[in-house]
């Protein structure tokens, strides 16, 4: 085992061996321009860019044209929504959203917010996931998009994304989808499910970090969206700047992977996380899951042990990597706005942990992280003023 175990998935994953392999001749010798027309260098770099695009699409069943290479699913998302609603400003000036979205999706909105442009946040269940007869009741006539997540960053919910699109779709509103969280782990079909632009990123799938695609649909309905990015007409125009060829051959490879092993290994993944699940809900008194208990991605887990400070006990598990909330919301200190969202406490917020099992986990990592966790909380717990007036209050034995 090689310390600390890395159980922090959601927020990134180590690059495949193969997909590493896949990399390296485009980061030596294949060093073309994917953009120069006039000679080998170009044209062999072109090619693999196009192979990859293909695999790519094959992942979420789409043409390989609808897929325009970003650096990640930050950028895809800020290019879906501002471009968009920069394209239809005609048709309207309202979009729709949830207060759980990855700050890649609520920060471009409050951005748009001060240009003028009017956005509904629904509100979400217990679990995380957005009420559809409160989406049918928000479209008005102005409405441009609805963007709603596959799967929570930091819950893992899923929403329910087949019958968003189809409502979209009856009431003529494009569906953008944040699938960052659901790509390559789980089945995703956008033809299926009527996503019309969907952003997701290599480095959530063992792949590169710094590339990323928007999926955007070709026909019925076929989308269109003002560039955020001028120069050089790259991408058809909707991304310019030289393509980052090694980054693009690796996440076609690392879709590649995912297409061929993604039923197997969720299983895997999954039966590792309920192992991690039942053991911490058996063993720890006053733990609770976030989020839902089966409509969730297969690798994350997400718990509050209650007393306890999630800081103070990643502090107390050195061993373990493992995030509080999201990375993003963990840098500012700020407790979980998701957690929040889904009607918790503000104990329950600083006392969330979540742990993201990933293609390399192996099942003596799990039991270490295990017996970790149980004897980490009974050792805080000892120490927690607030768990033995609440023992005392309830007259329990410690
Ligand atoms: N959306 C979601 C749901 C994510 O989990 C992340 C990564 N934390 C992003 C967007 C941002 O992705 P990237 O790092 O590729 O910009």
């Amino acid at each position: 085992m090689k310390f600390p175990i890395y159980l922090d998935n959601n927020s990134t994953t180590p690059l495949d061996p193969e997909v590493l392999d896949s990399m390296m001749p485009y980061l030596t010798k294949r060093f073309g321009n994917a953009a120069s027309k006039s000679h080998k260098y170009g044209w062999e770099t072109e090619e693999a860019v196009e192979l990859s695009r293909k695999k790519i699409a094959q992942l979420i069943n789409a043409e390989p044209k609808e897929i325009i290479f970003t650096s990640g699913a930050t950028e895809s998302n800020n290019l879906a929504l501002k471009g968009v609603v920069e394209r239809y400003a005609s048709k309207g000036n309202h979009i729709i959203t949830s207060p759980t979205e990855h700050k890649a999706i609520l920060d471009p909105c409050a951005y748009l917010e001060k240009l003028g442009i009017e956005v509904t946040y629904l509100k979400v269940d217990e679990y995380g996931a957005i009420d559809t007869e409160d989406l049918k009741k928000a479209i008005k006539d102005k409405t441009v998009l609805v963007s709603l997540m596959f799967a929570n960053n930091e819950i893992g919910t899923l929403n329910h994304v087949k019958e968003i699109g189809e409502i979209c779709r009856e009431h003529g509103v494009l569906f953008h989808t944040d699938g960052t969280q659901a790509v390559g782990k789980i089945p995703v079909d956008v033809d299926e499910m009527k996503i019309d632009l969907m952003s997701f990123s290599a480095h959530k799938i063992y792949g590169p970090k710094g590339i990323g695609a928007l999926y955007i649909r070709s026909r019925k309905p076929r989308v269109s969206l003002i560039e955020q990015i001028n120069g050089g007409g790259h991408e058809k125009g909707m991304r310019s700047g030289t393509l980052n060829v090694p980054g693009i051959v690796g996440f076609g490879k690392a879709c590649e992977i995912c297409s061929s092993v993604m039923e197997e290994e969720s299983e895997k993944i999954m039966s590792l996380k309920d192992k991690m699940m039942s053991a911490f809900l058996k063993n720890i008194d006053y733990c609770y899951l976030n989020g839902h208990p089966d409509k969730r991605i297969p690798n994350n887990l997400n718990l509050s042990f209650r007393f306890i400070d999630s800081e103070a006990l990643m502090m107390e598990m050195k061993e373990l990597a493992i995030s509080s909330g999201s990375a993003c919301t963990s840098a500012t200190l700020e407790t979980s706005y998701v957690i929040k969202a889904i009607g918790k406490s503000e104990e329950f917020a600083r006392s969330s942990i979540r742990f993201g099992v990933g293609r390399f986990n192996i099942s003596e990592e799990i039991d270490f992280a295990i017996d970790r966790v149980i004897d980490a909380v009974k050792k805080l717990r000892k120490l927690s003023p607030a768990y033995e007036i609440f023992l005392d209050d309830n007259k329990l034995d410690k």
